[in-house]
């Protein structure tokens, strides 16, 4: 099977942040934009001299190595601290839709993370302005549909989770579909969460969370306990308890794996240790993701190589694991079903 028939592929790709979509020319090209620090009331802002800095296309692929979780918030916070205008989000949406049409990525539900904006003392709507302008005219360019995920920080704590859902919320009619909280595990439970996530459904929108990336299994049953997620990200540590699989396989609940990810921010040790493949075969609805591409130099084709490569999966595997991105997804039913029935899936 060739490399090619993974490119073609038809793809839906559902765990992605436009954070971290931004390439090192982009990034450069950010630096030079804004070459200033900037103005912020936050005195949690504390990486001044760094973030006057410019970067050269090479210095910004050195940013991008990195050994460890750490290592890697580093690089997505000097990553955010370039995105301050609406021009900006509105050429990082852009260029991430035509590389996700380079991959024959047909549909995307995408991260973008209000609770970053709101951290270095901005509004967020107007922000989220360009970025939908971006995505209209990447829609016209590309003919690949694009939903917005609005991302949490769980560890800047609940009343600032209640403030992304509500941004959400009044954002429905500009293809927000749902929320979803990262950062860290360990300093935030899922637990203190749970009226917020209440509050979000019960709005209309989906749900998703990021666990058991960089913890054990405890953080997934809390966030499925506790926040009656339609999507978990990440599930990586999912595979430590058989229980835990065998639950999510009986409940369907998809797992967006990012197997790259997990490498680089050290959560996996080899890639060969990845559950990926002992998931897939307990059932559970696996979808392949990249989270950050650009910093981590992978590309949506590139997962579904290392699992054909590395986990040995099929042809007819691949397709499922492309299926499954479809069925996952919080497309409408019928769109659903017209893109399972499309060509070459
Ligand atoms: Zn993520």
């Amino acid at each position: 099977m060739s490399d090619g028939f993974l490119k073609s592929l038809p793809k839906a790709e559902l765990h992605l942040h436009l954070e971290g979509s931004v390439d090192p020319p982009t990034l450069s090209e950010l630096s030079r934009r804004h070459p200033t620090p900037l103005s912020t009331a936050n005195n949690r802002y504390r990486n001044i001299e760094d973030s006057s800095r410019i970067f050269t296309e090479d210095q910004a692929r050195e940013l991008y190595r990195y050994k460890d979780f750490a290592g890697f918030m580093l690089a997505f916070k000097a990553v955010t601290e370039r995105l301050r205008t609406a021009d900006d989000y509105e050429l990082v949406t852009h260029r991430m839709m035509q590389k996700l049409h380079a991959q024959n990525v047909v549909h995307a539900e995408v991260y973008i993370s209000a609770g970053v904006v709101h951290w270095r003392g901005q509004e967020f709507a107007p922000l989220f302005e360009g970025a939908e302008r971006g995505r209209q005219r990447g829609e016209r360019d590309f003919g690949i549909s694009l939903y917005w995920i609005l991302d949490a920080v769980r560890h800047f704590g609940v009343d600032e989770a209640q403030r992304v859902v509500d941004e959400a919320i009044q954002l429905k009619s500009h293809n927000v579909v749902g929320i979803g909280i990262g950062g860290d595990e360990r300093r935030a439970g899922p637990e203190q969460f749970r009226e917020v996530y209440e509050h979000a459904a019960k709005s209309g929108l989906r749900l998703t969370v990021h666990a058991g990336e960089t913890v054990g299994p405890e953080s997934i049953w809390g966030a499925l306990r506790e926040l009656n997620p339609d999507r978990i990200g990440h599930g990586l540590h999912a595979i430590d308890d058989p229980e835990l699989v065998r639950y999510l396989a009986a409940k369907q609940i998809p797992v967006e794996i990012c197997m790259t990810s997990n490498l680089m921010t050290g959560c996996c040790g080899t890639v060969e240790e990845h559950p990926v493949r002992k998931l897939f075969d307990a059932g559970v609805c696996v979808v392949l993701n990249t989270d950050d591409p650009d910093m981590f130099r992978t590309t949506l084709s590139q997962e579904y190589q290392l699992a054909r490569d590395v986990f040995g999966f099929s042809e007819g595997e691949l397709r499922e694991l492309a299926k499954n991105s479809f069925r996952a997804s919080f497309l409408p039913e019928g769109r659903k079903r017209e893109l399972l029935g499309q060509k070459g899936l």
